[in-house]
C-alpha cells in the first residue's frame, strides 16, 4: 500500500472503509503461523503520532515486537502494566522508547486537565503527561522503566527522539 495513493471518494464513515479494507487484507492473507512471544523479545513505547510508522522506520515485521503507543509514547502505570505482560509472560528483554519531533504533546500544559474538569465537572484521574522539552521527557520516561520493580529487564532500555522531516531517530543518553 502506498501511503501517497489517493483514495476513492466515499460518503460513509471512516470505519466503513476500513471494514472494507480489511476483508481485502483478508483474501490475501496466510496465517504465518507465529507464535504470541515476539521474535525479536523487544518492546516499543511510542507515541501515538499518525506521522510514525514503527515497523517501516526501525526495520520491523510483523510477529517481531510488542508495540505500545500512547499520546506522547510516556510510560505511565499503563504502559508498565503492558511491559510487566510483555516480559513476564511473552518473553521480551529490550525496551525501545520513542518520542518525536512536533508531538502534539508540547502544545499542551496540565491546565488541560483544569479546563477540562472545570468543563465536565470531573476531575480526570490521569496526568496529562505534558512537556516542553522532548530530551527530558525521554529521559523521564527511561528512569520510569528503569526503576520499575516488576519488569525484570531493565539493563537494555533506550530512548530516542524521531524526526518527523527526517525519519532519523536521534538517541537520548
Ligand atoms: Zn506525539
Amino acid at each position: 500500500m502506498s501511503t501517497t495513493a489517493p483514495r476513492p471518494e466515499s460518503t460513509g464513515s471512516v470505519t466503513d472503509e476500513l471494514v472494507t479494507a480489511n476483508q481485502e487484507y483478508a483474501r490475501k492473507f496466510t496465517d504465518p503461523g507465529m507464535d504470541a512471544r515476539p521474535v525479536r523479545r523487544v518492546a516499543v513505547v511510542a507515541c501515538m503520532d499518525a506521522r510514525l510508522d514503527l515497523h517501516a522506520a526501525l526495520g520491523l515485521r510483523l510477529g517481531d515486537c510488542h508495540t505500545i503507543r500512547n499520546a506522547g509514547g510516556v510510560i505511565t502505570d499503563d504502559t508498565i502494566r503492558s511491559l510487566t505482560i510483555s516480559q513476564r509472560a511473552l518473553g521480551t528483554r529490550s525496551v525501545v522508547l520513542i518520542h518525536h519531533t512536533g508531538c502534539g504533546l508540547l502544545d499542551l500544559t496540565e491546565d488541560f486537565r483544569h479546563e477540562l474538569e472545570l468543563e465536565v465537572g470531573q476531575r480526570p484521574s490521569w496526568a496529562v503527561e505534558s512537556f516542553k522539552d522532548i530530551d527530558q521527557d525521554v529521559r523521564q520516561s527511561l528512569a520510569r522503566v528503569r526503576t520499575s520493580p516488576f519488569l525484570p529487564h531493565r539493563d537494555d532500555v533506550r530512548g530516542f527522539v524521531f524526526d518527523v522531516t527526517t525519519g532519523l531517530l536521534r538517541e537520548v543518553g
